[in-house]
């Protein structure tokens, strides 16, 4: 999808410069990737695909390679498509995960783990109130806000659903 294609480029520029921006290494290694389709598995972006190309770009060391490359052909399974492409590559999610939080604790963020927003009170056209609830608790505490952004990701909807805002974001099985 084109939407993807772009996140993926607009986010390139933040893993190249984690480091520096949150002053969290997180292992990012431009291994390259190769994703490919093989014939007997034509659905693209399916689990079993995915399981597929990881194991193909193993095999296959795009980055680099161990063997020679005769022995790595003779190695690798027939496919009818396949992308390559030697920019991309790994970093470690838990690091980067960890480093957004730590960013924003620095800048003043009070970041609530097992808690979970519950309402959103509107007043006009922006939201003011917001209710978290901690996971276990009876009661909700209510936050005056001056903004909302919505990054509950695949429940993303759920959320907008508060305010009345019909986002067009469902989890869809890959
Ligand atoms: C099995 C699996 C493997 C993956 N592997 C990779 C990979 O190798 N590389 C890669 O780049 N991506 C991978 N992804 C995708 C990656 O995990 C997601 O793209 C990424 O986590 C999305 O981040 P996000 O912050 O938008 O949403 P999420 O990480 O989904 O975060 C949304 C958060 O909102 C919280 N939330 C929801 N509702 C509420 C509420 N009412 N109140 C408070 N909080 C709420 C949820 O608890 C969650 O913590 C993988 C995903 C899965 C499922």
């Amino acid at each position: 999808m084109r939407v993807n294609i772009e996140l993926s480029l607009a986010s390139k520029a933040v893993w190249n410069s984690f480091e520096e921006r949150f002053g969290v290494d997180i292992g990012l290694r431009k291994t390259a990737i190769c994703f490919s389709c093989g014939p007997t598995r034509p659905r693209c972006g399916s689990a079993r695909t995915s399981t597929y190309s990881a194991s193909l770009a193993r095999r296959a060391n795009c980055s680099r390679p161990r063997r020679q490359p005769s022995t790595v052909r003779d190695s690798i399974p027939p496919f009818v498509a396949a992308t390559y492409n030697p920019d991309d590559g790994i970093a470690d999610p838990n690091l980067a995960v960890q480093g957004y939080p730590e960013a924003a604790r620095k800048c003043g963020v009070d970041i609530r783990m097992k808690a979970a927003v519950t309402a959103l009170h509107r007043e006009v056209d922006r939201v003011v109130v917001a209710d978290i609830r901690a996971v276990g608790a009876d009661e909700t505490e209510r936050h005056e806000v001056d903004y909302v952004v919505n990054v509950a990701g695949a429940w993303a909807a759920t959320i907008g659903e508060m305010t009345g805002v019909d986002l067009l974001i469902a989890p869809r099985r890959r």
